[in-house]
């Protein structure tokens, strides 16, 4: 079970007494958060820990999934690529799935909790199939600086609805939306699977469990087989760097059950990287295993995260909290923990020389990069940890649930 208490000794005495006081205004008040999906990608990792934790000391919170049909999340990833940037034919029969399997959803679950949550564009619609009673507020995860213009003007229509925007970084602030928008950063919880600490003998163990190689430095990016992620553009930084030092490259992307397009992602880039895989050098996993990533980010020599577009990117502060040298993508949310030479580097994710550089100085001088992921674990633990999510979302719900 989890309990708040538990995470004393990592974020100290002060954190957790604010944390009581704070829920003992809202005892007895009810959440509830509207997702899309259980596993798989970082609204699924964030809430499988805040809902509990928000039980045990005492308000009550609640968790459901959308019921999806493989039609609602191949339009919904449409969405969420078009509100990244990318066109989109916005038909009239992908709006009419989207409503109906929200308007189905709606019969299936009672809401008459104290405050709603939904996240992201796949629930979104709900709003407007129930007879609304208390606050409802959208938490939208994605990068929205250049939205698609035509598709946004449509979920508009819903969005308009809603009470309060929470959006991950002050770049994505709509000027167009007349609705109060705050910023929550992301976080993850440190004593999960996926960031507990782990003895040595734990790790030696699952390594060969996994049959994971360390025979060589191990280049990581654990990232959904997604195109913003750039799998195709790691594999090809990766044949730079290993025409001039020997290492492995480990791709690790498990499928989303609300991402249709992971498994065609995954084709490409294993034929683009088939030589390499055949050799040993590309190891590319498909299952979800929170030890497994959780191993991956602590035996790597680099961890990369060569993203497009990325909403924040919590698989940066998961390497970030074990203390690892990372470079990154200078784009989304991911400057807001990547502080350029402080907590890692940053890089072009188009300049494919420099991030081979970079990854070949790390693996060959790792002492200062492994001083920055030191102080990139430190500025995890004031900024990102989910005890500092808990306290956001007290404070908005008690500003808004009475
Ligand atoms: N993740 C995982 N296994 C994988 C790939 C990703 O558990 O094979 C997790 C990853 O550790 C992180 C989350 O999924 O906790 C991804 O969150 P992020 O914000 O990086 O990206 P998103 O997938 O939400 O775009």
């Amino acid at each position: 079970m989890k309990k708040i208490i538990d995470y004393r000794t990592i974020v100290g005495d002060k954190v957790i007494s604010d944390i009581y006081q704070k829920a003992g205004a809202l005892r007895k008040k009810r959440i509830i958060n509207i997702n899309s999906t259980y596993a798989g990608g970082g609204v699924a990792e964030i809430l499988g820990s805040l809902v509990p934790l928000m039980n045990d000391v005492g308000v009550q919170a609640d968790w459901r999934i959308i019921r999806g049909t493989p039609d609602l999340f191949n339009i919904t990833k449409k969405f969420h690529n078009a509100l990244q940037g990318d066109n989109i034919n916005l038909s009239r029969i992908k709006k009419e799935l989207y409503l109906q399997a929200n308007e189905s959803f709606s019969q299936y679950a009672y809401i008459d909790q104290d405050c709603v949550i939904v996240h992201d564009p796949q629930p979104l619609p709900l709003i407007q199939y129930y007879c609304k009673q208390q606050p409802w507020v959208w938490r939208c995860h994605i990068d929205l600086s250049r939205p698609n213009n035509e598709l946004w003007d449509f979920l508009k229509n819903y969005i308009l609805q809603y009470d309060k925007i929470i959006l991950s970084s002050k770049d994505y602030v709509r000027a167009d939306i007349p609705i109060d928008q705050v910023l929550f950063q992301p976080v993850i919880d440190p004593l999960t699977a996926k960031n507990k600490h782990l003895k040595d003998v734990d790790v030696h163990k699952y390594l060969k469990k996994f049959k994971i190689p360390t025979d060589k430095p191990l280049i990581v990016q654990i990232s959904r087989f997604d195109k913003w992620k750039d799998p195709i553009g790691v594999i090809e930084v990766f044949k730079k760097v290993k025409k001039k030092i020997d290492c492995r490259l480990v791709y690790c992307g498990g499928m989303a059950g609300d991402d249709p397009e992971g498994i065609i992602i995954y084709e490409q880039v294993k034929k683009r990287a088939n030589n390499a895989i055949s050799s040993g050098d590309v190891l590319l996993i498909t299952h979800e295993n929170n030890i497994l990533v959780n191993i991956l980010q602590r035996v790597a020599a680099v961890i990369l995260q060569k993203s497009l577009r990325e909403g924040f990117g919590l698989t940066i502060t998961e390497a970030l909290w074990k203390g690892k040298p990372v470079i990154a993508s200078n784009v989304g949310g991911i400057p807001l923990q990547i502080k350029d030479n402080e907590t890692g580097l940053l890089a072009d994710p188009k300049d494919y020389d420099y991030i081979a550089d970079r990854i070949i100085e790390i693996i060959k001088n790792p002492e200062p990069y492994e001083k920055m992921g030191k102080v990139g674990r430190e500025y995890v633990r004031e900024h990102f940890l989910v005890t500092r999510l808990i306290e956001d979302y007290f404070d908005l719900a008690a500003k808004m649930v009475h």
